[in-house]
């Protein structure tokens, strides 16, 4: 269940942002920010729980917020359009509470990396999630544990990356890997420490689940100089539930 204070910042709603604001709902969560820069398309929503036909062509976030707060008034939500490049998320960290747990569930490896990056930078927890075909991980991510970059050190090369528009992402992946990625968020919420580095990986098509707890890689750049921290105790500010600018 989401601590009391906690507020999470979820980075793409679509197949993955979906069914983990749904999950973070259904956990307790009370504070929360939803970024996208898409809107909603009548061919995703199979896996994208969140949307009904009514939102169709709608801003995502704003769509997101909208049926979020239908199935809780007291809700404290943002929603955010918005490109994300290293400059814009450092921004939008920037403007984030102590303490805040970042979600990213785009399907985007560069931003995957970028949020790795910038959250150890920042001190701030996250959870990075990603499902092609029938496969998905999620990666618990916070000062003095393995990161992204320790595991796989780079993004793929563009030229050789399965595009999940192209290859197709398996609904029940999607929706069990946003439910998971909710779940991490709420274990980094409460104890960063024991969590923290845990790269959860399943094969539905093999019903291969792993968990894998990779060690940190020495030299690896973004973890660099970085030392553990004690979770943060997390500090929002008053509610505003609103569609807000994106920060500049
Ligand atoms: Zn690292």
């Amino acid at each position: 269940m989401a601590p009391q204070g906690a507020h999470f910042l979820v980075l793409g709603a679509g197949g993955l942002g979906a069914p983990a604001l749904l999950a973070l709902l259904a956990g307790g969560a009370r504070s929360l920010t939803i970024v996208d820069r898409d809107r909603v398309d009548a061919t995703n929503l199979h896996r994208q729980v969140l949307y009904d036909l009514g939102d169709v062509g709608a801003l995502k976030s704003e769509a997101a917020r909208l049926q979020l707060l239908r199935r809780d008034r007291q809700l404290c939500v943002d929603a955010l359009t918005m490109d994300l490049d290293a400059s814009a998320l450092d921004r939008l960290l920037e403007a984030q509470p102590a303490g805040a747990i970042v979600l990213e569930c785009s399907d985007s490896p560069d931003l995957k990396f970028m949020v790795n990056d910038a959250c150890l930078r920042r001190d701030l927890a996250a959870v990075i999630g990603g499902v092609i075909r029938w496969r998905g991980q999620a990666q618990a991510i916070a000062r003095g544990a393995a990161c992204l970059r320790c595991v796989y050190e780079d993004p793929p090369p563009h030229a050789i990356a399965e595009q999940c528009a192209a290859v197709g992402v398996l609904g029940p992946a999607a929706g069990l890997f946003g439910h998971l990625m909710a779940h991490l968020a709420f274990a980094l919420a409460r104890a960063r420490g024991e969590i923290a580095g845990a790269l959860l990986t399943f094969d539905l098509l093999q019903m291969r689940p792993q968990e894998l707890r990779p060690r940190p890689r020495a030299g690896c750049p973004a973890c660099a100089g970085h030392d553990p921290s004690p979770t943060v105790t997390p500090s929002h500010p008053a509610c505003s539930s609103r569609t807000i600018p994106a920060p500049r």
